[in-house]
């Protein structure tokens, strides 16, 4: 399959890794639409967040708390949480993805409702 993400999971890809472990690998995303943008995505092929089932519970806990350590590594105060979900939710890379975004002074424009297509 020609998933980018999968690619990166599986290290056919070189990218920025910060974390990894069975269910999730976190990386720095390529294009940052903040001063800190991780990826937190899931190992497994899963297109989006609309394409969840029962047995996805585990993994998205994972996931959110895989973003919540990294945040707290990188010493983030304030954050965003972000998925994009569809082609008009923004989504481009049609693999399960959550969006850490922080790293602004206290006061600056972190407006971002779109990190995927405010590039
Ligand atoms: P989305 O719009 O939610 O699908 O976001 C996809 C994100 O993946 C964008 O923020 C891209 O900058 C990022 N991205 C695309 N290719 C790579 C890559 N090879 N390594 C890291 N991040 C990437
Ligand atoms: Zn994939």
């Amino acid at each position: 399959m020609d998933c980018i993400f999968c690619k990166i999971a599986k290290k056919e890809i070189p990218s920025e890794i910060l974390f990894e472990n069975d269910q999730v690998i976190a990386f720095d995303d390529i294009r940052p639409s903040a001063p800190v943008h991780v990826l937190v995505v899931p190992k497994e092929h899963i297109v989006s967040i609309a394409h969840l089932q029962g047995n996805h519970k585990e993994m998205l806990a994972a996931l959110i708390y895989t973003a919540k350590d990294l945040a707290t590594k990188a010493g983030l105060n304030g954050y965003k949480l972000v998925f994009n979900v569809g082609r008009e939710g923004g989504q481009v890379i049609d693999h399960l993805h959550l969006h850490l975004l922080g790293g602004w002074q206290k006061g600056e424009k972190n407006h971002l409702p779109n990190p995927g297509l405010d590039k």
